[in-house]
């Protein structure tokens, strides 16, 4: 800021302007934030002030990065004045914000724009249903489990990425576990307790838990009692949390091979618990040589 106009913005807060160098200041100096209230800053009362504080800081330009926000200028806040007093309020763009930094964490890549919604094809009427209950779910505010069984091939983890994507949007946090690789994982982690319950934890009270290819190996043999104790210890941490807590959803996507019937003789506690948690009617069998949506070239 150059002398003359430090002079005449002291001169303007002491009272000693010159009427000259008030109109200097006011065709010349003014910011947009003065222009909008339609005064010098030396001129105002203290509401215009405080409206002058907060213009000024909401058209200072932020440092967020990933998703450009004209609103807030990628602060993801703004300032608003409530009964003479400022406040800050998040801006919209931060639910956006946190749904794409969730799409990242979730670990789903590019699976979702692969699996959308718009790209499953309903050929055959099993398909049709399978796709109206994966609808029907994502938008039931009291869902809890969507249970997609069926053969290899027959759209499973398409329906389901597809149900996980739409929860991204809302911007709920939604963690993938890829049954194998990471029941693996936590197998392994189990000799140190720390890691164990950091990744069990992680699981257990995820917003929305999407599980795929459950059980997953070799279709004649039995998960082992370390894969059944996992998945009690999961399910059931959600299912009596769904229960007790009604404030709070834990929604959960279980794509599998395995049937219903399986599961029962896995263990009938467990395949009990997942069969409540799908009431009303979240529960969907894609099985039978002619839901083998590959041989069909149905697009997965
Ligand atoms: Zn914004």
């Amino acid at each position: 800021m150059d002398k003359k106009v430090m002079d005449i913005l002291l001169a303007g807060f002491n009272g000693t302007i010159t009427e000259a160098d008030r109109r200097y200041y006011i065709d010349n100096c003014m910011g947009a934030e003065e222009k909008e209230i339609g005064k010098p800053y030396f001129e105002m009362d203290a509401a215009e002030a405080l409206k002058f504080g907060v213009l000024s800081h909401n058209n200072t330009k932020g440092g967020l990065t990933g998703y450009d926000c004209q609103r807030c200028k990628n602060r993801g806040e703004f300032m608003i004045i409530k009964n003479g007093k400022a406040y800050f309020r998040d801006c919209e763009c931060m639910k956006i914000r946190r749904s794409l930094a969730n799409m990242e964490r979730s670990g789903l890549g590019n699976l979702l724009e692969l699996y959308t919604f718009d790209r499953y094809k309903c050929v055959h009427p099993w398909q049709t249903k399978a796709f109206n209950t994966a609808k029907a779910f994502v938008v039931d505010n009291n869902a809890h489990l969507l249970f997609i069984c069926g053969q290899s091939g027959a759209g499973k983890s398409h329906l389901c990425t597809a149900v996980a994507s739409k929860f991204l949007k809302r911007g709920m946090d939604v963690i993938f576990m890829p049954w194998t690789d990471a029941s693996m994982k936590i197998k392994q982690a189990m000799r140190s307790e720390g890691e164990y319950e950091q990744l069990i934890d992680k699981l257990k009270f995820a917003q929305v838990l999407y599980i795929d290819d459950f059980f997953k190996g070799d279709n004649a043999a039995r998960p082992t009692s370390a894969d059944i104790r996992l998945a009690n210890e999961i399910i059931n941490y959600r299912y009596n949390k769904s229960r007790i807590d009604k404030t709070k959803r834990y929604i959960t996507i279980i794509s599998t091979e395995r049937t219903l019937e399986q599961l029962q003789q896995y263990d009938s506690a467990l395949a009990g618990r997942i069969i409540e948690l799908t009431r009303p009617n979240y529960l969907v069998g894609l099985f039978g040589e002619e839901k083998n949506y590959r041989l069909h070239g149905g697009g997965q």
